[in-house]
């Protein structure tokens, strides 16, 4: 049985999480201690890591930099605070395999647990699954995106706007919509969040690829 280590010292969150998991199907374990998280991370024992920023003994970031310090490849998705960018950056930057943001829904969190443990346990010559638009591609098991067959680093919430517009090319998705669905329910409506990752995908990709529709929205071309 594939078992998830959830380190959370709020046991509201980590009844909630270890709750929903274990109807899904999942082994779990509670620790409410970075220190503690970190020796079970390393026993080998759990298949993911599930992993509160702000932790009593050692910090989220902390246990992160020990498990790669200790060459460690077990999946990790941290838990960080709302709009905590500067978390989420750093989380990544740490070696975090995907981060999901508090208050988030359990479907949401659920899906990037299956995610990970599909991307962790997919055999090397199995066939990735590819989302691609004209020239524009998005690996969906390896989270990469290619433009002309050059890959082109992007962070997981921008990946997960990419693909958005790249399951709906030519047509119109409101800001409401993106942020549904990339940001789940834990945002502000009235939130630019939406224009300012467009304005990154539109670094990235081409600025032409993705058309303003006035009052309605964006549309990748
Ligand atoms: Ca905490």
């Amino acid at each position: 049985m594939t078992h998830i280590l959830i380190a959370e010292d709020e046991p509201r969150i980590s009844a909630f999480v270890s709750r929903g998991l274990k109807a899904a199907g999942y082994q779990t374990t509670v620790v409410e201690d970075g220190a503690v998280a970190l020796d079970i991370a390393l026993s080998g024992t759990v298949d993911l890591l599930l992993l509160d920023v702000g932790l009593p003994t050692i910090d989220g970031f902390e246990v992160l930099r020990r498990l790669h310090g200790q060459g460690s490849a077990l999946p990790v998705i941290m838990l960080t605070a709302r709009s905590s960018t500067r978390d989420t950056v750093a989380g990544l930057d740490a070696g975090a395999s995907d981060y999901v943001t508090k208050p988030f829904k359990f479907d949401e969190l659920l899906a990037r647990v299956r995610s990970r443990l599909r991307t962790s346990a997919a055999p090397s010559e199995s066939i990735p699954v590819t989302l691609a638009v004209g020239d524009v591609a998005l690996d969906m098991l390896s989270r990469r995106a290619t433009v002309m067959g050059r890959e082109i680093e992007l962070s997981a919430r921008e990946f997960a706007l990419a693909e958005q517009f790249l399951r709906h090319p030519g047509q119109v998705m409101s800001r409401e919509q993106l942020l549904s669905r990339v940001w789940g329910l834990d945002f502000d409506p009235g939130s630019n969040v939406v224009d300012v990752y467009v304005r990154y995908l539109r670094a990235k990709f081409g600025a032409e690829r993705i058309s303003t529709v006035r009052g309605a929205g964006y549309r990748w071309d």
